[in-house]
């Protein structure tokens, strides 16, 4: 098609570039890449293949070949002060024997399903997320929390807090650059709450383009932390006692350019499209839990005291409320998604969210808006509500589900059930 060919001529043409960096997830949402070397690439594109057998959730071994596609939209020019000289990167999608998408690659699954609601309706769905993370001392900090049992803050602001020369206000200053530099267009950025916490904000987008962001959002604040001697980390409770890290998820859906989640005249200015979606999210809320919290830690950062959410619930104010309506205009109006973590796979957490949101049931469930229901306090209960459920065989397919399942299990059989305590190091996952 033509931006293929516009983007190969592209790379041909420009002397520069050497090689080109090809991004994909595993099914639990961790970031894989591989450098191309150009003139390869230019040559061979149609044809990448990659052993599916060593990434996570993947084919089994006796089935392991499994061909990448590339995503010519999403295309990123990277600074080379951070990711080294002569590199562009691409996102790719895993495609099956049949050429269709890979069950397991949840971006390709999400991809589908917005081409789709798009085919059949109209609709452009939209997401921002709020993507909140720690800065710690020293590059290894995740690592070494494994013998220390702590991590050591750069230092002790808190809520939009900065003094010039700050180490988390140069870091949130060099990651923001960085990321206009790629073509994010930010909107703010500031310390957070807890000591040490930042959180960068950049303008909503189309869900595939969302769901990538947040990844690169990811690898770009790793890779300048580590350039300035910190870690950045996306454990959703690290610290106990302060906030943890969550990630709220802002959708909303355009048909024609129109906001179809507003209307004036609706409870608090929502349409009953953007009702029927929360409504759905809130029936389904224990289902899909385990895609939008996918780590033990996720479910220590779970408590209210804390602005992270484990009420079923919708509010326009109350921070406790899984879903909360912000207040907005014609344009901005949306449904926030808070019991979220930020080491969720993006794609998993996008297209649950919208999947449930549009395709979910309204189920029976007396005054489902404000009742007293609960998120799981812990993995296994979300795991077995995840394995339990219907309406998650239906958006992932057996296959997948039990594969998640089962990698979450083993993840979880790492820690030491000790609850309420905090378990020295066991917990911290790679995300
Ligand atoms: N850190 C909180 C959470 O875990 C959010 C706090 C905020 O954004 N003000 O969700
Ligand atoms: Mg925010
Ligand atoms: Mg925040
Ligand atoms: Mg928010």
């Amino acid at each position: 098609d033509k931006i293929q060919e516009e983007r190969l001529k592209y790379l041909t043409d420009t002397k520069g570039i050497k090689a080109v960096t090809v991004l994909f997830s595993d099914l639990e949402g961790r970031l894989h890449m591989l450098d191309y070397d150009k003139k390869f690439l230019v040559n061979s594109y149609d044809n990448l293949t990659f052993d599916g057998s060593s990434i996570r959730g993947f084919t089994a071994q006796k089935e392991s070949d499994l061909r990448l596609g590339l995503d010519w939209n999403a295309f990123y020019w990277t600074p080379s002060d951070v990711f080294g000289t002569g590199k562009v990167m691409v996102f790719g999608e895993v495609i099956d024997k049949n050429g269709a998408p890979y069950a397991a690659d949840l971006r390709g699954i999400l991809k589908q399903y917005a081409n789709k609601m798009y085919d059949e309706k109209g609709y452009t769905l939209n997401a921002a997320n709020e993507v909140e993370g720690f800065l710690f001392e020293g590059v290894d900090a995740e690592r070494s929390y494994h013998k220390t049992g702590s991590f050591e803050y750069v230092n002790a602001g808190g809520y939009y807090h900065s003094l010039p020369g700050d180490p988390l206000r140069e870091f949130i200053d060099t990651a923001a650059e960085v990321q206009r530099a790629m073509g994010f267009e930010n909107e703010k950025d500031h310390p957070e709450v807890a000591p040490s916490q930042f959180e960068i904000n950049y303008t909503y987008g189309d869900v595939v383009s969302a769901a990538d962001q947040i990844q690169l959002y990811k690898l770009i604040c790793r890779q300048v932390a580590t350039q300035m001697g910190m870690t950045a980390s996306f454990l959703p409770k690290p610290v106990t006692g302060v906030n943890g890290s969550g990630m709220h998820t802002n959708v909303s859906i355009t048909k024609d350019k129109k906001n179809l989640f507003f209307d004036k005249a609706g409870e608090e200015n929502m349409s009953d499209l953007a009702w029927s979606f929360i409504d759905k999210i809130l029936t389904h809320g224990n289902d899909i839990c385990l895609l939008l919290n996918s780590s033990v830690n996720a479910y220590r950062r779970l408590d209210p005291h804390f602005e992270a959410p484990n009420q079923i619930k919708a509010s326009a104010t109350d921070r406790g409320s899984m879903v909360r309506i912000p207040i907005g205009n014609e344009k901005s109006a949306r449904v926030e998604v808070r019991s979220v973590g930020p080491d969720a796979n993006p794609y998993g957490v996008l297209y649950s969210v919208f999947k449930t949101g549009l395709d979910g049931q309204v189920g029976n469930i007396e005054n489902l808006r404000q009742a007293a229901r609960y998120l799981p306090d812990n993995i296994y209960t979300a795991i077995e509500n995840f394995q339990g459920s219907e309406w998650i065989t239906s958006l992932l397919g057996s296959d997948v589900k039990e594969r998640f399942a089962e990698l979450k299990k083993a993840s979880a059989d790492r820690c030491p059930r000790l609850l309420g305590t905090v378990v020295k190091g066991s917990e911290v996952q790679f995300h």
